[in-house]
């Protein structure tokens, strides 16, 4: 049930029921995220799915079939971005074993749940980077209405070597193993990149990953050493042009992840070992770096529990962990292009904002962050003509946080109102 406010009465009704023509936000304060700028008593008019405008002071409408949202005592900005979630799973103790018992259609419904604590979170758009494929049936029941939900644009699989990060028979048994080829996104040539590229194309990605160099994660002994030739990365990144793809590449130590920079590749996520070297050749090349702060603290403190982690992964978790908010710190300050990024689903899916927190602790002011995760994402991914900034004439994707997170960047992790394509899924503004 969603709640509007409208002319001093409230009507209470059902998605798509009851839409009134019109809404008028009356902003206390608003970050269009189209410059650094806060501004003070703005009202924000949204007609069907957009912003038709935007006008200084809380502005009456004429008409009768107008609603007005009070925002005066929060901060209102666009729907936030995370460019680096995994929407199908969360971890847990019990994570690896899913994998033997969960059917496709457990994983999507489970997921349902992820997906709406993601938007409850102010999260209206997410990039998902790597599942099983369920990810792309998720963000289509999203458009399509069906669930509740960010916009996903999903790479689909990870491609992995293989034996590397994202090789789904890593850990398992002799016989299970089995080969594991391009079909199920791992690869050992450029040809071979390749037609990884073009079945993720043809299995409904909107962008490729890979998995540059060893991962926490994975059952295997090695969380940082380069996964892929220079002519591998280089196959799938050209590949991947050809489909206005964007690419991302998940990247720990120093080799691969030069690798994946000289490349072209579009992002690296987290980017743990990340010197000075690749900081200026990131400069140069124009790549993004996605941090992913808040996945390194959660398995650091997860690694200390005896049994949350496959044996072989504690001592990963341990040595990569704590390292990434430090590397952020470093790459913010060098002048390294940042996307907002977390890594959700290795922690609760919903705690996204935290990253914020960690993000100002590092050295990025609150509004910095606050434009990489609005109008940075959209630039990174081709959205830029319809998301990331309060323009009249883009989607109406607007939420709204109480205080002033310039002030108190913890408030980020309070949303309490969160519209998504005009429609209001969260009002709990006072
Ligand atoms: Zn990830």
């Amino acid at each position: 049930m969603k709640k509007i406010l409208t002319l001093g009465l409230i009507f209470v009704f059902s998605l798509g029921i009851l839409q009134a023509q019109k809404t008028y936000l009356h902003c206390g304060r608003l970050i269009t995220s189209e410059n650094k700028n806060v501004q003070s008593e703005t009202t924000i008019v949204v007609e069907g799915n957009k912003i038709i405008d935007v006008l200084s002071g809380y502005q009456a409408p004429l008409e009768s079939d107008v609603a007005i949202i009070d925002l005066k005592n929060q901060t209102v900005m666009p729907g936030l971005h995370d460019m680096h979630v995994h929407v199908e799973h969360q971890s847990s103790p019990k994570r690896y074993e899913e994998g033997f018992r969960l059917n496709e259609a457990d994983v999507a419904l489970k997921a349902t749940t992820y997906c709406r604590k993601t938007l409850m979170a102010g999260f209206t758009s997410v990039r998902d980077l790597g599942g099983t494929g369920v990810n792309v049936s998720l963000g289509n029941a999203i458009a399509k209405g069906h669930i509740d939900g960010p916009r996903i644009l999903t790479a689909e699989k990870s491609i992995a070597t293989t034996g590397g990060h994202a090789d789904p028979t890593n850990g398992l048994r002799n016989d299970l193993k089995g080969d594991p080829g391009p079909k199920e996104g791992v690869i050992n040539s450029p040809e071979e990149a390749r037609k990884a590229v073009r079945q993720r194309y043809k299995n409904g990605a909107d962008c490729i990953k890979i998995t540059a160099t060893g991962g926490v994660l994975s059952v295997a002994k090695d969380g940082q050493g380069p996964q892929f030739t220079l002519e591998e990365v280089t196959a799938i990144v050209e590949a991947a042009k050809e489909y206005g793809y964007v690419t991302a590449a998940h990247a720990h130590g120093v080799e691969g992840m030069k690798r994946a920079v000289q490349a072209g590749i579009t992002t690296i996520e987290h980017g743990t070992k990340m010197n000075e070297e690749i900081m200026a050749l990131m400069i140069q090349k124009g790549t993004y770096y996605v941090p992913t702060i808040s996945a390194g603290k959660y398995v650091e403190e997860k690694a200390k529990i005896p049994g949350f982690f496959p044996e072989v992964i504690v001592p990963k978790a341990l040595e990569i962990g704590p390292l990434i908010q430090d590397t952020f710190g470093k790459a913010y300050k060098r002048g390294v292009n940042i996307c907002f990024g977390t890594d959700a689903g290795v922690f609760p899916h919903g705690d996204n904002a935290k990253e914020f927190i960690y993000m100002e602790e590092a050295g990025m002011p609150a509004i910095e962050a606050i434009i990489s995760a609005t109008r940075t994402p959209a630039e990174v991914m081709g959205t830029i003509d319809k998301l990331g900034t309060i323009t009249k004439g883009k989607l109406a994707d607007i939420i709204a946080v109480p205080g002033d997170p310039t002030e108190n960047i913890e408030v980020m992790t309070k949303v309490n109102f969160v519209m998504k394509d005009g429609v209001v899924y969260k009002s709990e503004s006072k």
